[in-house]
């Protein structure tokens, strides 16, 4: 087994994510196994309890964990599937340890951050490569060199390496290179800095990759060769693209994947990239364009609804379209905010993510019975399908007031309730209903011909979900629900009478690759098209 281990330094959210998704992309291409794990050295066990506004979306792993939206681009670009143990936490690292100590495993050592917290860290990344079978396993550590938090996973790195032999882990360091417009130059300084402060724990860097608004020039590659000690070759430039698909094929075009397999002696063939550059080609070479209004909460961060992002592109892709995401704050609509209301009227496509809590929900609710009305394609995603279903039997079904008991506990109509086994439940962290489930299409419907398969199996992370005793009057009022769990929870709605009307109670966008499109995005955004 080889190890990548990819840090970062100067400032955070630069793109490191992405960075070690391409690098994994590069060898994937070479036919090479690989995995990748996430370090996130927050204390917070997962990010399921975190709030999308500071660390963007949570992304739900097939095995139902929720995780940093960086397993979200190591799916997409490296084809695999991950499981939630390819998400390391300072909280989950702690938590073991603990554990552990309490069962008196450490015979009456003295427990400290080296030597155990550290080799609890290298057996939790190798018991991950192993179990993964790859040969190689990138492991990237989010945040910046120098972060308080991070100190023990760089620590366990660097034993890592000693313990692996240099052969077999390589380094590499994301920087940011800034460029000054008065002076018109990029600066290296910052970036030979947070080299410095990596070599002080011990870390050589094997490559440096630059992020960059403009391509490094012959004499900054040097200067940043010289300064960090790393080969000319070495010096990745990672300049601003329109595109994230496009990095893989920026970095290959400079040799790093050429450079990497040299450096820990993989036999990796030739590249092949040619279904990513046909991807490519199909979105660039697309000239017609769908606008998709995303009615949500969280519209400021595009990162909190980064798999909706990307699920649309893959589905544009394959429609050859160039489909433009118009983010409109449900409480904006709420509000009657005009300007907020034209841009809806502009789309030729709806779409309502998943979300919690209050703010915002009337907007939303008000965007889905536009859609219905008007004949604007639309999907709803978990709360987007459960607010589907209150707008639906309040306006068509003559329940006034009817709403998710989420919202308003004391509703004449909850048609939306807690799931059964969430009575009771009163921790936060991992306890909905998480991860791949199965769900049965019913013959006949739009869902069904949309998958072409009667089961699917998709991802969930709710709460709350239709309640039964309603499904009768509901669809007796003309909404039908096509999608149903083995053990007969809702998990689809459509309405027959509209061009597309389709809410998921799961989350389509975490299944979604470049080539492979989510069968309900690719619906919509057809749809759209046509319209
Ligand atoms: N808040 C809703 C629930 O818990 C929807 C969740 C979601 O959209 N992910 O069921």
């Amino acid at each position: 087994m080889k190890f990548i281990v990819v840090t970062g330094g100067v400032v955070s959210g630069i793109g490191k994510g992405i960075t070690t998704a391409s690098i994994g992309r590069l060898l994937s291409a070479r036919d090479i196994e690989v995995t990748a794990i996430k370090i996130d050295p927050y204390i917070n066990v997962d990010a399921g309890t975190m709030n999308p506004f500071q660390h963007g979306e949570v992304f739900v792993t097939e095995d139902g964990v929720e995780t940093d939206l960086d397993l979200g681009h190591y799916e997409r670009f490296m084809g695999v599937t991950l499981s939630g143990s390819h998400n390391i936490t300072t909280g989950k690292i702690y938590q073991r340890v603990i554990r552990k100590e309490r069962r008196g495993e450490y015979l009456g050592e003295t427990v400290q951050v080296i030597p155990h917290v550290t080799d609890e860290i290298k057996s939790w990344i190798r018991n991950v490569g192993r179990a993964s079978g790859a040969e190689v396993v990138l492991v990237e550590i989010g945040g910046t060199v120098g972060d308080i938090e991070g100190m023990p996973f760089y620590e366990a790195v660097r034993q890592l390496q000693l313990e692996e032999g240099r052969e077999n882990v390589m380094f590499v360091h994301l920087t940011y290179v800034p460029y000054l417009k008065h002076t018109e130059e990029l600066k290296t300084k910052p970036t030979q800095h947070s080299v410095k402060e990596l070599r002080s724990l011990g870390i050589q860097p094997d490559a440096i990759v630059c992020r960059c608004e403009y391509p490094l020039s012959e004499s900054v590659r040097r200067k940043i060769a010289l300064h960090t000690n790393v080969p000319k070759r070495a010096v990745i430039d990672a300049h601003d693209t329109d595109l994230v698909y496009k990095v893989p094929l920026m970095f290959e075009e400079q040799g790093f994947g050429e450079y990497i397999c040299e450096r820990l002696g993989l036999d990796g063939g030739e590249p092949d990239h040619s279904d990513w550059e046909e991807f490519i080609e199909r979105i660039e070479s697309a000239e017609e364009e769908v606008r998709i209004a995303v009615v949500g909460k969280y519209v400021d961060l595009p990162d909190a609804y980064i798999s909706i992002r990307e699920a649309l592109v893959h589905a544009g892709a394959e429609a050859g379209v160039r489909v433009e995401i118009d983010w409109v704050d449900a409480e904006e609509l709420e509000a009657g905010c005009s300007e907020a209301w034209e841009r809806l009227q502009e789309a030729d496509g709806v779409l309502v993510p998943g979300g919690f809590g209050k703010r915002g929900v009337e907007g939303k609710i008000e965007a889905i019975r536009y859609a219905r009305e008007e004949e604007v394609p639309f999907l709803g995603i978990c709360l987007g399908f459960q607010l589907a279903v209150v707008e639906y039997a309040r306006s068509e079904a003559g329940m006034e007031g009817a709403h998710s008991t989420e919202f308003n506990p004391d509703t004449p109509h909850p048609v939306i309730d807690l799931l059964p086994e969430q009575r009771g439940v009163e921790e936060k962290g991992g306890t909905m209903r998480l991860g791949a489930e199965p769900v049965v299409l019913e013959e006949g419907s739009l869902i069904r011909e949309l998958y072409g398969k009667e089961v699917v199996l998709e991802r969930h992370r709710h709460r709350y979900e239709v309640n039964p005793e309603y499904i009768h009057r509901l669809e007796e009022h003309g909404l039908r629900f096509t999608g149903r769990s083995p053990d007969g929870r809702m998990e689809v709605l459509e309405l027959p009478d509209h061009p597309y009307f389709v809410g998921t109670q799961y989350h389509p966008e975490f299944k979604s690759r470049p080539g492979q499109p989510s069968p309900p995005f690719l619906g919509l955004v057809n749809a759209a098209r046509e319209r």
